[in-house]
């Protein structure tokens, strides 16, 4: 008996409502084609709509209530007129993230036809890299603080934190996915010359992992020149690793450079499979277009395919095959959709939500 695989379904705030069933939509159409084995389970909470209601993004026991998911599919969340940016987002899925240790944050980078690309002469196939980013440490801590407040003598020092078990894991996780890739290749984010401590001891801990991956071809760079290349030479990227600050910045630039942070999908995990991951759109609740019915939902069912691809990797021999399948699926699916029309007015056109997802609905 295959695994049957429980989904957390949490829409959230604004188009998160919208597009999510769009994403169920296509999701459905991939278990009856592939036979895969999903149990949905929709929350309402871990949204400022619950938060008006009780005080909170979420119920006190929502822990235990997910533990038993094994991912979480999330829309987006936040509604600045009700409830501030931070308390929402602080409530809810920074939560996530660190309550079940999702220490990789991981963004697709990928230029489709008929979606204009900002940078000159680049075609669909010309950009296909991952960004993985460290979720859980590094330059994002609350170490430090303020000395001789208020003088002239004021002194402010703010830590950054890598540890050798968090260094090694997001490594370890990028040198997997690249072996899984064609090319094979992986670009190391340092900037080893001016951050003479932390960096230093990422680079060597990155040699370290390299000798256990003979066949991947690696090249370090400083993150200056690696932002100047993302826009100048995207083609030359399969998969680049960086620390929590310079993957935060990279993974934004990456999907701009294919002029789709509106289309980029996300997935918050937890590869050891311990704790359930989060899959969601890169894009927030868009207050300005909610409840006019256009927003894209490609990012959010690009997101759901990137949840099957994770499901079926965690499954051995022919069990995973349909997972990986259906991932592909919806990847050609959303490739023609973008190529072919229909189109929401963010993409040039004068469709709506639910045409797009009814289109890449019907060619999985
Ligand atoms: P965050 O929630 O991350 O803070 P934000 O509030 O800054 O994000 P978004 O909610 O992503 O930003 O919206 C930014 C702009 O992009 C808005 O004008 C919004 O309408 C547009 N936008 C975002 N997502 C989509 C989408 N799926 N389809 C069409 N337009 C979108
Ligand atoms: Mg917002």
């Amino acid at each position: 008996m295959s695994k049957t695989f429980r989904i957390a379904v949490l829409p959230g705030d604004g188009i998160g409502k919208e597009v999510m069933p769009e994403g169920l939509k296509v999701l459905q159409k991939a278990v009856d084609k592939f036979g895969l084995k999903l149990q949905f389970e929709h929350h309402e909470w871990a949204s400022c709509d619950y938060y008006a209601k009780h005080g909170d993004m979420m119920p006190v026991d929502w822990k235990e209530r997910l533990a038993g998911s094994d991912a979480l599919l999330f829309g987006a969340v936040g509604w600045p007129d009700t409830v501030p940016d931070h308390v929402s987002l602080w409530g809810s899925l920074l939560k996530f993230r660190r309550e079940f240790d999702q220490y990789i944050n991981l963004r697709p980078v990928r230029l489709f036809d008929g979606v204009p690309c900002p940078l000159a002469n680049r075609k669909a196939g010309d950009i296909d890299f991952f960004v993985v980013r460290e979720n859980t440490e590094g330059e994002y801590t609350s170490l430090g603080g303020t000395m001789f407040p208020g003088t002239d003598r004021e002194i402010v020092i703010q830590e950054s934190v890598f540890s050798r078990i968090g260094t090694d894991r997001v490594l370890k996780y990028a040198f997997e996915l690249a072996s899984q890739r064609a090319r094979k290749h992986l670009t190391i984010a340092t900037k080893s010359n001016g951050i003479a401590i932390s960096m230093p001891y990422w680079d060597s801990r990155a040699a370290e992992m390299a000798k256990k991956y003979p066949d991947i071809t690696t090249d370090k760079q400083h993150i200056d020149i690696l932002s100047a290349r993302f826009v100048l030479q995207p083609g030359r990227f399969d998969v680049v690793v960086a620390s929590n600050l310079f993957g935060d910045i990279l993974s934004d630039l990456g999907p701009a450079c294919t002029g789709t942070i509106g289309l980029a999908p996300s997935g918050n995990l937890n590869p050891d499979r311990q704790f359930p991951s989060l899959f969601e759109p890169v894009h927030g609740s868009a207050p300005d277009i909610y409840g006019k019915g256009i927003a894209n939902p490609i990012a959010m069912i690009w997101s759901a395919a990137l949840m099957l691809d994770f499901l079926g990797r965690g499954l051995s021999g022919d069990e995973q095959q349909p997972y990986l399948q259906a991932h592909d699926t919806i990847l050609k699916a959303i490739e023609t959709v973008l190529a072919q029309g229909p189109r929401t007015p963010d993409l040039g056109g004068n469709s709506n939500t639910v045409a797009l997802g009814d289109a890449v609905a019907q060619l999985v």
